[in-house]
């Protein structure tokens, strides 16, 4: 019987459904330490893991008879992919999974920011009983988001799923991708029980910079690990815009984004992701501009069912 060991832990569902088709599921956490020797001894063939386990070149050297790494998820920063690719080992994640829950995080952090729940969030359980009337001043000069321009950096998966849903909205979407010149977004309608679909085409970064009232970023982190946005690009975007942040901590550069709140040149942030994980900057957290959540992008009920369904698929389809 071909063994797994899914040493972060795995869907109930995926568990089942690999053992119905007569793959042992082993659900054991091991210690790193002693991982190889587990791997060895129990004769596993496939590791599935979420990132907390590191597969890295020593693992990959001391396992010769694993022959596949799963990453229940999308980013693989903890696994080794060219070195198994190289030793002939087959490494399959789950990318498109969680691009819905991450889009609707974004348009969370968008109407935390828009009508100050992140700030009324923290402030109400001091002080909504007693300050309230000061708190409803406070709070009272929110904004709508129907009819304000959403720019886009990065029109894959995510970029993608958010415009979807701006566009729902009725904001003015404004795409920015180097590779990706046109999509089409399929939009649907289910009171029709239809689709609808549009052609998207992306437009010049300079052209996002100078229209946008709010930023979103859903790029990969680049190669040399510098920032996507810095001084030099918040220099180009409007007055009083908004910057969301679920990609990669780092992609937005904090330090830069500290100065230009503390300016005003950037009105809010929405970060979901923090160079510093998992100890993000204190300044960060307990700034009253920025909204708020503990990299929680792709992770909801649906998203884990649908990365479950979609890592079982790709274990059965390999050992078959
Ligand atoms: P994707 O590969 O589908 O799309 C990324 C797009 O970015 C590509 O089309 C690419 O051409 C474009 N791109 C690359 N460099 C760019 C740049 N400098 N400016 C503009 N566009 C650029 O990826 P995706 O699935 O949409 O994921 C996007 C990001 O979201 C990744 O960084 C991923 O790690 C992150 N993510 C975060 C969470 C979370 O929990 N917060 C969950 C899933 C993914």
């Amino acid at each position: 019987m071909i063994k797994i060991l899914a040493n972060d832990g795995l869907e109930a569902a995926a568990v089942e459904k690999l053992r119905s088709k007569g793959i042992g599921v082993i659900l054991d956490k091991v210690d790193q330490s002693q991982l190889a020797g587990y791997i060895n001894s129990e004769k596993i063939k496939g590791l599935v893991v979420r990132s907390a386990t590191k597969v890295r070149k020593d693992l990959i050297d001391a396992c010769p008879e694993l022959k596949l790494i799963g990453r229940a998820g999308v980013g693989m920063d903890n696994i080794d992919v060219d070195y198994a690719v190289s030793k002939g080992i087959q490494v399959v994640n789950t990318p498109a999974a969680s691009s819905q829950s991450v889009a609707e995080l974004v348009l969370a952090h968008l109407f935390c920011v828009a009508r100050c729940l992140h700030d009324s969030n923290r402030k109400m359980p001091l002080s909504g009983e007693g300050q309230f009337n000061d708190l409803k001043k406070d709070c009272s000069k929110g904004f709508e988001l129907q009819g304000k321009t959403l720019g886009i950096l990065g029109f894959g998966r995510i970029g993608q799923a958010v415009a979807k849903l701006a566009i729902g909205l009725g904001m003015k979407v404004m795409p920015y991708d180097p590779i990706v010149k046109r999509a089409n977004l399929e939009l649907d309608l289910f009171h029709l029980g239809d689709t609808f679909e549009i052609e998207f085409d992306t437009v010049p970064l300079e052209d996002v910079f100078a229209a946008s009232d709010f930023i979103t970023l859903h790029v990969p982190m680049p190669p040399d690990g510098s920032p996507v946005i810095s001084d030099g690009e918040f220099a180009r975007m409007k007055k009083g815009v908004c910057i969301i942040n679920t990609a990669r901590g780092g992609i937005v550069d904090e330090q830069s984004l500290l100065r230009h709140l503390d300016s005003g040149k950037v009105a809010f942030a929405g970060l979901d992701v923090f160079e510093n994980e998992p100890k993000p900057m204190e300044v960060l957290v307990k700034h009253p501009k920025i909204s708020l959540s503990p990299h929680i992008g792709g992770s909801t009920v649906e998203a884990q069912e649908r990365i479950g369904e979609e890592i079982a698929d790709k274990i059965i389809s390999f050992f078959s």
